[in-house]
C-alpha cells in the first residue's frame, strides 16, 4: 500500500525561535512515523530547518522556484540551490502563487520540469475558485492546470505529487465535504491514469482547511493519498494529531 505523504505549508510563517520549538517540538511527538511527512518552509529558513530535520523522520520541502536554471534573475532561487539544501519536495502552483503573481499553468509546468530535473518532488497543486466552482467548471479547471504539467513533464509525470486544493478552502476554514474532495481526486487519478501506466503510484494528497477533526475522514478516502496543511502545520499538536490519522 501506498504510504500517506502529509506535507505542511507554513506559508510566509515563522522566525527562528518559533521554527526551532516547532520542529523539536514535532520530531519529539513523530516517533518513526508510517506515513511521509514533510515540511515546505520559507527559503530563508532551509538551511535552519536541515540542520535541525536532519537525520529526523520529516523530509524537507520548498514553497516555489524559479522557472529559470541560473542567471540574471534578482530575488529568484533555482531548484539546483534548493537541491543543495536537501530539499526534497517543492511546490508548484499554489493558488495563492497564480492569484497574486499570476502564474499561469505553463509556468507552473516549466517550474514542475525545473525540480524534477534537480531530482526534487514537485508539489503541484490543482483547484477551483469559488466562482468557477459555482459555475459548474470545477472538473474543467483542475483537468485543464493538470494537463499543463502532464503535457510538459511526459513520462516523468509518475514522480510528481498532485495536491487538490480548492481555492475557496485555503485558510478560510471551509473544507470541501468528503464526497467533493474524492470527486475530485477520482477525476484527477483517471486523467493521470489517461497519461502514464505509473499512475496508481503518484500520490494525489489533499489541501484545504485540514485539521485535526476533518483530516481522519478524508484521508480515509480511496483517492485521498495526504494532505497539504497550511495554518494546522504551524502548530505542533494539531499537525501530530493529522499526521497520526495518516499513519
Ligand atoms: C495551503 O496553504 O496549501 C493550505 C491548504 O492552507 P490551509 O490548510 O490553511 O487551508
Amino acid at each position: 500500500m501506498k504510504k500517506k505523504l502529509i506535507a505542511g505549508n507554513w506559508k510566509m510563517n515563522g522566525s527562528l525561535a518559533a521554527n526551532e520549538t516547532l520542529v523539536k517540538g514535532l520530531l519529539a511527538g513523530l516517533g518513526a512515523p508510517v506515513c511521509q511527512v514533510a515540511l515546505c518552509v520559507p527559503s530563508v529558513y532551509l538551511a535552519q530547518c536541515q540542520a535541525l530535520m536532519a537525520h529526523g523522520a520529516m523530509s524537507l520541502g520548498s514553497q516555489d522556484v524559479s522557472q529559470h536554471e541560473v542567471g540574471a534573475f534578482t530575488g529568484e532561487i533555482s531548484a539546483a540551490m534548493l537541491q543543495e539544501f536537501g530539499v526534497h519536495y517543492c511546490i508548484v502552483g499554489h493558488s495563492e502563487r497564480r492569484q497574486y503573481h499570476f502564474e499561469s499553468d505553463v509556468l507552473v509546468a516549466t517550474k514542475a520540469q525545473r525540480v524534477l530535473a534537480c531530482g526534487i518532488t514537485p508539489i503541484v497543486c490543482v483547484g477551483e475558485t469559488l466562482a468557477e466552482r459555482e459555475a459548474g467548471r470545477t472538473e474543467e479547471v483542475v483537468k485543464r492546470q493538470l494537463a499543463a504539467v502532464i503535457h510538459a513533464n511526459g513520462c516523468c509525470i509518475s514522480e510528481v505529487v498532485v495536491a487538490y486544493e480548492p481555492v475557496w478552502a485555503i485558510g478560510t476554514g471551509k473544507t470541501a465535504s468528503i464526497e467533493q474532495a474524492q470527486q475530485v481526486h477520482a477525476v484527477l487519478r483517471q486523467q493521470l491514469q489517461a497519461a502514464s501506466n505509473q499512475a496508481d503510484r503518484i500520490p494525489i494528497i489533499y489541501g484545504g482547511s485540514m485539521n485535526a477533526a476533518n483530516a481522519a475522514q478524508l484521508l480515509a478516502q480511496p483517492d485521498i493519498d495526504g494532505g497539504l496543511v497550511g495554518g494546522a502545520s504551524l502548530k505542533v499538536s494539531d499537525f501530530l494529531s493529522i499526521i497520526a490519522s495518516a499513519c
